[in-house]
């Protein structure tokens, strides 16, 4: 099932809606800009509720799996990204004071909010900075170790022997 990419969020809360479903690549374009591919949807799964003082807050996760650059081999490596989710809903940059500690805050100006950007913003911001692949499944020490054979036979080739195939 595909996630809602509009919603009113402070309504959902207000019923305690939870949503679970997918976004696809095509709605994740800031995403797809970051990495080399996405493979594969977004899934997320959100429960909108209230705290005790009836403020929105949605609380749950999201995962997309991703091709990023091993910085080991240079070649993709593709990587499960997870997100915590925990958000609380404000109006405006004034209440930003008052998000709890444990949320992030997600201003709202209007009834109606594009989830898809604000779920996409969270899993860029736990994109790794790096990436390797498992070192078993990695080409990059196999390249190291080439590296280090093509300069044995870089030193066991002499010159004199480029000159006797040469004068062959
Ligand atoms: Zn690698």
């Amino acid at each position: 099932m595909s996630l809602p990419a509009q919603i009113d969020p402070r309504k959902l809360a207000l019923q305690g809606i939870v949503l679970e479903g997918k976004f696809s690549a095509s709605d994740l374009t800031r995403l797809g800009d970051s990495v080399e591919a996405i493979t594969g949807g977004l899934k997320a799964s959100l429960r909108f509720s209230l705290d005790e003082s009836r403020q929105p807050l949605i609380t749950g996760e999201a995962s997309v799996c991703v091709d990023m650059v091993c910085q080991r081999c240079l070649d993709t490596v593709n990587v499960e990204i997870k997100a915590e989710i925990a958000l609380q809903v404000i109006w405006s940059e004034d209440q930003i004071a008052n998000v709890a500690p444990d949320y992030e805050p997600w201003i709202v100006v209007d009834k109606i909010a594009n989830l898809n950007l604000v779920i996409e913003d969270e899993v860029i911001l736990a994109l790794p900075i790096v990436n390797y692949h498992n070192i078993e499944d990695c080409t990059g020490s196999a390249f190291i170790s080439q590296a280090d054979t093509d300069l044995e036979e870089t030193v066991t080739d002499s010159p004199f022997s480029v000159l006797q195939q040469l004068k062959n």
